[in-house]
């Protein structure tokens, strides 16, 4: 089969197109054709070292596509099947295998590759709306990368759990994407100082919840944004990662909570799982949920894809078709 392979760490460059076995489902496991995948930070992450992985190995860890053969003991997905999954890697590929305990099938009313488009990055936007930091009606919140992947998926969240949504983003191109998706408030934070703009929107008070995956560069503004008791739920570092931090700044800044969660941990469970796809691949089905997929590379053009995502040009989902 056609996969990227990366033998070692570095930039988009160890991105290589190879020919590699087609895996063989093992017992649980199911073999899919792959329709699309998923392109993710995290897949830069592992990509440049900053998070380990064994070498070589298959990037990407969500896709979607039609299951061609099951292994023992599978017996709760066919051939045939329309299934999607996430935090399974080895995707970067036109054939995978994964636990059929991970796979979610794709309802009727939505495309494979709609679902490749929604798993990680909506249940993300789900858990840390719904579970993280639950929000409340009219609580006021602040999304980082307002228009990213994650970010438009969680200011339509943010909205229909009744919130007022400030997002962050660097141009003018995204804050009119970020208010498409419902953001009340954009603040360019590449021009003016968010956090005192959060203090400015919330009359001096400040705001319960901060969602930031932008990392190194926002990290003391989302601190500075909160109100005493607030929440920082610090969820990625696509700036870099923070770097050590004296853990009395709660204190002293009004008893304030940090987080740093993570996907696996919001879906340990088959019924966790389950329960979070089904809200998410069903509000895409409904309409409720609006998927901005912005571009779709060829399985060569995986590099690309990597130097696009890193560069902050683009916008919503990206993904990869085998
Ligand atoms: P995005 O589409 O959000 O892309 C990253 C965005 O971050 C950019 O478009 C850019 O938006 C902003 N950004 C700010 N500074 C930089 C910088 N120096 N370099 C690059 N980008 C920058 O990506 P995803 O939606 O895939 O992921 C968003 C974040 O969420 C990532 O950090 C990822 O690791 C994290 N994540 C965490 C998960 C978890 O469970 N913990 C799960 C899924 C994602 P702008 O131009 O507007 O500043």
């Amino acid at each position: 089969m056609r996969a990227i392979q990366i033998t070692h760490t570095g930039g988009a460059e160890v991105l290589q197109l190879r020919e590699l076995p087609t895996p063989t489902p093992g017992p649980g496991e199911a073999l899919v054709q792959i329709e699309a995948c998923g392109v993710n930070f995290i897949d830069i992450y592992l990509r440049e070292g900053r998070y380990a992985s064994p070498l070589p190995f298959i990037p990407g860890q969500e896709a979607a596509g039609v299951v061609l053969a099951v292994g023992p003991d599978a017996a709760s997905v066919k051939v045939g099947d329309r299934v999607a999954w996430c935090g399974v890697p080895a995707t970067y590929a036109q054939f995978a295998v994964a636990p059929v305990a991970r796979l979610i099938a794709v309802p009727d009313g939505i495309t494979t590759r709609q679902a490749a488009a929604a798993m990680l990055q909506g249940m993300t936007a789900h858990y840390l709306s719904h579970s993280t930091y639950a929000i409340q009606p009219n609580d006021a919140v602040l999304v980082h990368a307002g228009a990213g992947g994650v970010g438009l998926l969680l200011i339509q969240m943010a909205k229909r759990l009744g919130a007022r949504v400030f997002a962050t983003v660097s141009t003018d191109g995204k804050a009119a994407l970020a208010r498409a998706a419902g953001a009340d408030e954009t603040i360019l934070y590449t021009r003016e100082d968010f956090a005192a703009k959060v203090r400015e929107l919330t009359d001096g008070a400040g705001i319960p919840v901060v969602y930031d995956s932008v990392g190194k560069t926002t990290f003391d503004g989302s601190l500075a944004c909160l109100r005493p008791r607030g929440t920082l739920v610090l969820y990625g570092g696509s700036s870099g990662a923070v770097p050590p931090f004296d853990l009395i700044q709660l204190s002293t800044r009004g008893s304030l909570y940090i987080t740093r969660p993570t996907l696996k941990d919001y879906t340990a469970t088959r019924e966790e799982l389950v329960q979070r796809a089904g809200d998410v691949l069903g509000w895409v089905a409904d309409g409720s949920l609006k998927l901005r997929i912005e571009h779709s590379y060829a399985l060569a053009d995986a590099a690309q894809a990597h130097r696009d995502l890193e560069s902050r040009k683009t916008t919503g989902k990206l993904l990869l078709i085998p």
